[in-house]
């Protein structure tokens, strides 16, 4: 079956860190071994693949977030949605 991750061997999910990614050479992983892989890259930009070792340009929204992600877990505070005076 196709259907796991062929890292972690954890199926996959429609929502949530077990998101399939399907990667430039038509492997998949799930969006957790995704983002360790891509913390693990010396170029954030691009991941390699565990199992052929080809090269996957991320797109900019998925580095965006994976960024804002480690943001809100080092604690840096939002600034808040200025309230409107009555
Ligand atoms: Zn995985
Ligand atoms: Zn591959």
């Amino acid at each position: 079956s196709t259907d796991e991750c062929p890292i972690c061997t954890e199926l996959y999910e429609s929502q949530g860190d077990r998101l399939r990614a399907l990667l430039h050479c038509h492997h998949t992983v799930c969006q957790r071994c995704l983002a360790a892989l891509q913390q693990r890259a010396t170029d954030r930009s691009r991941v390699c693949c565990p199992l052929c070792r080809q090269k996957t340009p991320l797109p900019q929204w998925e580095i965006r977030s994976m960024q804002e992600e480690l943001m809100s877990h080092m604690g840096t505070s939002s600034p808040s949605t200025p309230q409107p005076t009555p």
